[in-house]
């Protein structure tokens, strides 16, 4: 699915990544943890394609093709999905207008038929139904006034009509109450099959309680300095990073 190699990054010359290295086969869920400051979302806006940063060495690789020569809508249409801490807020544009314009970009740059207006009703209609939202969300301007929890419950659900094939969720755990981390937990579970894979950056195990991860990842200094499975995260939460960023 993604294969990340000795990635070296820059923002306004300083080095951020100084050669990550990342396999993510299809179906596995990676969480990446680590200090402030390490480069996570610097590594999650990269493979979206934000232009912030400049890359000095190294490669990506997504679906067999490099990645770093797609343009950012064309990234979004192969499958990339990235996800906020701070989903934006478009005033104006209802939800449902924003999907289907969303969902049909995508299809179009896929080389498929856009979905008619019936078609893309039915479908955006189950999955709220799916998220058990108020369809009454739909007709509202994009997070526009939503709460915390409405907006990642809204995040999520553009995550579901979209149906990517990697999605990297940068902290989309935070300042969420239970109630929200679960359906924010229930729409990354749903989506989870053997075709998708999941990069998941969070600060706590909480979320992985819920959103079992395969491999669990320190990020520290720019590079991964070490990798486990998901009892990692819970050592992590005992011990913090020091110990590793000492070993390392
Ligand atoms: P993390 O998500 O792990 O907390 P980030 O990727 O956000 O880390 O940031 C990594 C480093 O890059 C930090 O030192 C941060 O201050 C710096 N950085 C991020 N964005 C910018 C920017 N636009 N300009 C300058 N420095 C930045
Ligand atoms: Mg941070
Ligand atoms: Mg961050």
């Amino acid at each position: 699915m993604l294969e990340i190699k000795n990635l070296h990054a820059r923002i306004e010359n300083k080095d951020i990544l100084k050669g990550v290295d990342l396999r993510l086969g299809a179906g596995e869920v990676h969480a990446i943890m680590g200090p402030n400051g390490s480069g996570k979302s610097t590594l999650s806006k990269l493979l979206a394609g934000h232009e912030d940063y400049t890359i000095t060495e190294g490669s990506v690789s997504f679906l067999g093709e490099d990645l770093l020569e797609l343009a950012p809508e064309l990234r979004a249409a192969k499958g990339i999905f990235l996800g906020f801490q701070y989903p934006v807020e478009i005033p104006g544009v209802s939800n449902m207008v924003f999907l289907k314009a969303a969902l049909n970009a995508q299809r179009k740059a896929r080389g498929e038929k856009e979905l008619d207006a019936g078609d893309f009703l039915a479908w955006v209609k189950h999955r709220v139904k799916q998220m058990q939202m108020n369809p009454a969300m739909l007709s509202r301007g994009v997070n526009e006034g939503f709460s915390g929890g409405e907006k990642k419950r809204n995040e999520i659900l553009q995550m579901l009509v979209l149906e990517p094939k990697l999605m990297v969720l940068d902290e989309t755990d935070s300042g969420l109450d239970i109630d929200a981390l679960k359906v924010v937990a229930d729409g990354i579970n749903l989506m989870r099959s053997k075709e998708r894979s999941v990069l998941l950056v969070t600060h706590y195990q909480r979320l992985l309680d819920y959103v079992k991860p395969d491999f669990v990842h320190v990020l520290a200094g720019g590079r991964i300095v070490k990798s486990g499975g998901p009892e990692l995260a819970l050592e992590l939460e005992e011990k913090g990073y020091g110990w590793i960023q000492q070993a390392a």
